[in-house]
């Protein structure tokens, strides 16, 4: 029979590996779908200043290097694959892939979100060279320049505020002429003395050989075309969680993010979500990370209370009195863990059972 694993985390960003390296360590059986584009989208970002411990700052890719030999140091078999298919309507679940099929006590979904982009080459082209997705990421590396904003949302207002903290002008670049954003946050942008807006326009070229020097603008009213010299610009035209595969399955919002039914946990038990897939507030490494290590502690101790719940089911049909089950303590807190030697001493005992 196929290998039942204890957990299988789909996604390969901060919060997946940081899954992996908490349920592998605790000596789950973890299996990692990394998706063909590894490591999420810490990838396309150049330097990663705010993530505590690299105290000179780490390139997005190195990081995930890092991310991914500590999960796999403690034992996380990965794939780099996309999954195809999920069936969660009977445990263990079954997720298919294009190698084939795969068995899971837990999954965790850590698939992320997709910045939405324009779409231009030259925008491909300049990404991390002036164009950027992530005020908080990026914008520390506009000190004193001139950046653009794409969008006309709260992560619009929100992120041209931001740079104002160091960006020497942001011009807003919106394609209609009034503002999605909340009221409050229109407010605080108008009142910015550093922010000017241009409406009922879009960027048509993002400017500039090795980086970003400006943009060619164009008029979607009266078509006419200008040139604005900014040396940086971000997009912020919203987020795509990466949820399609979990459609009519998985509880979401209307934007498509997973909404936990408690801590970790999704509509389905067994199946968690860790990450920017539920998160379209925070969006940042450290805090997918943080929430890697929740979901892969709820694992360990949803995969105990199902082992234990079995276990008194089988006791009671034996008609054995239920024994409280002995648990393993981490180093760092009180909280009980299933280790492998647990899952192995509760399977004895229930083939004892049985027997
Ligand atoms: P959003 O509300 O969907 O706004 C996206 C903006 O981008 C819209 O103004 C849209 O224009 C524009 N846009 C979309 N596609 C475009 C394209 N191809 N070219 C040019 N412009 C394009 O997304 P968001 O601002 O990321 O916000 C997402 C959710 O998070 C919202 O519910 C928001 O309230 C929430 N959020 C809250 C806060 C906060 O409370 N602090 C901060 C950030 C986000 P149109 O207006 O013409 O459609």
């Amino acid at each position: 029979m196929a290998k039942v694993y204890d957990v299988i985390i789909i996604g390969s960003g901060p919060s997946g590996y940081t899954a992996a390296i908490y349920a592998a360590r605790a000596n789950l059986s973890v299996l990692m779908f990394q998706g063909y584009e590894t490591g999420g989208q810490l990838m396309q970002t150049t330097d990663v200043e705010n993530y505590p411990g690299f105290e000179e700052g780490i390139l997005g890719p190195d990081m995930m290097e890092k991310f991914e030999a500590q999960a796999r140091r403690f034992g996380t078999e990965m794939l780099t694959e996309d999954v195809t298919a999920v069936d969660f309507n009977q445990r263990p679940f079954t997720l298919t892939a294009n190698s084939g099929e795969y068995r899971t006590r837990a999954v965790i979904i850590s698939t992320g979100a997709s910045a939405q982009w324009l779409g231009l080459p030259s925008e491909t082209r300049l990404k991390g060279r002036g164009v950027s997705a992530c005020a908080t990421c990026d914008g520390f590396f506009f000190k004193k320049k001139d950046v653009a904003v794409v969008g006309g949302g709260d992560t619009a207002m929100e992120e041209a505020n931001f740079l104002t903290r160091y960006a020497n002008h942001v011009t807003v670049i919106h394609r209609r002429d009034s503002l999605r954003a909340s009221k409050i946050m229109q407010d605080r942008a108008f009142k910015n003395p550093k922010i000017s807006f241009v409406w009922d326009t879009e960027v048509a070229e993002v400017l500039g050989d090795e980086e970003v020097n400006g943009l060619r603008l164009s008029n979607l009213k009266t078509g006419e075309e200008s040139t604005l010299p900014v040396q940086g610009l971000f997009l912020a035209i919203g987020h795509k969680p990466n949820t399609d595969l979990f459609k009519g399955v998985i509880d979401t919002d209307k934007a498509g993010y997973i909404v936990p039914s408690e801590f970790t946990t999704t509509n389905i038990p067994g199946v968690f979500a860790a990450g920017d897939v539920t998160d379209h507030r925070y969006r940042q490494a450290v805090t997918a990370a943080g929430d890697g290590c929740r979901a892969a502690i709820d694992v360990e101790r949803w995969l105990v209370a199902q082992a234990e719940a079995e276990r008194s089911t089988e006791g009671n049909e034996a008609g054995q009195e239920r024994r409280p089950l002995r648990m393993n303590r981490t180093r760092n807190n009180e909280k009980p863990i299933l280790t492998a030697g647990k899952m192995a001493e509760l399977r004895r005992e229930s083939r004892e059972l049985r027997a």
